[in-house]
């Protein structure tokens, strides 16, 4: 039946594809790409020959419309990305949105997605997290953006540029202090894949030192502000503790 399918591709070893994405991919009528040259490789690789088209930032609204009206009149569209999952910094919320206004039937394909995986090994806790995209490019706005979350209990969560690395870090360990862990998740699923957890103000020491921590595709994670309860605070439950069992 007719459909728009929002499929994962992996976020650089290939064989991150599950195979209902192949049998889907392999199936549709047509496949909306980020960049189609660059999936070409991926879709060859696994021997998929549908056609390509493409769906970027410039020209999402548009391609919706085009391709939106191709799903009422029967076809079946698969939407992927450069890599991982769609929409999570990547394009496709207009086409899904305006898929859901039309009363189009969505279904999403799961796989890889860079934000899970450097949660997953990070060693940070993934119990709450933010996932914050990508900071600013300039300081000042970046500094602001993290400033907005010195309190957030939660595990915070950024993809970084590896230019801005060093800065971003000199950012987070300005505002945030050194003391939380801090992760660097590099080049994950890839030959060069490195992670290290460590408090942020020695992780900033590690990156600036090696050259090679400041190469690759870039996951950065900081603990969330500290939700330890206070002396006081934890004082106060017991004897109200003791209190409410006296009480008749
Ligand atoms: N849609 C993708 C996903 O599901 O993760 C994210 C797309 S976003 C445009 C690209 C950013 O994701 C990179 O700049 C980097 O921060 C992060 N990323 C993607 N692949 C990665 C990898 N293999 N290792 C570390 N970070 C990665």
């Amino acid at each position: 039946t007719a459909a728009l399918y929002i499929v994962a591709t992996p976020i650089g070893n290939l064989a991150d594809i599950s195979a209902r994405a192949i049998e889907v991919l392999s199936s549709v009528d047509l496949i909306a790409a980020e960049d189609t040259r660059h999936s070409k490789y991926l879709l060859q690789h696994h021997g998929i020959q549908t056609s390509t088209i493409s769906l970027h930032e410039h020209n999402e609204q548009q391609r919706s419309e085009l391709l939106l009206a191709r799903i009422a009149a029967g076809e079946s569209i698969a939407l992927i990305s450069d890599a991982g999952t769609p929409l999570i910094s990547d394009p496709g919320f207009r086409l899904v949105n305006m898929a859901r206004e039309q009363g189009i039937k969505v279904i999403p394909i799961p796989g890889a997605c860079a934000v899970i995986t450097a949660l997953s090994a990070s060693g940070l806790s993934a119990e709450r997290f933010a996932f914050e995209g990508f900071l600013p490019p300039k300081s000042t706005a970046r500094r602001q953006v993290l400033e907005k979350l010195t309190n957030e209990p939660r595990t915070l969560i950024f993809y970084e540029s590896p230019k801005r690395m060093v800065a971003s870090l000199q950012d987070m360990l300005a505002v945030f202090g050194g003391e939380r862990k801090a992760c660097l998740a590099r080049e994950l699923t890839k030959m060069f894949e490195t992670i290290v957890t460590l408090p942020l103000a020695e992780l900033v020491e590690v990156v600036i030192n090696d050259p090679n921590h400041q190469k690759g595709e870039i996951v950065l994670l900081i603990e969330g502000q500290s939700t330890v309860v206070d002396s006081d605070e934890a004082e106060q439950a017991r004897v109200l503790q003791i209190l409410l069992q006296e009480v008749p």
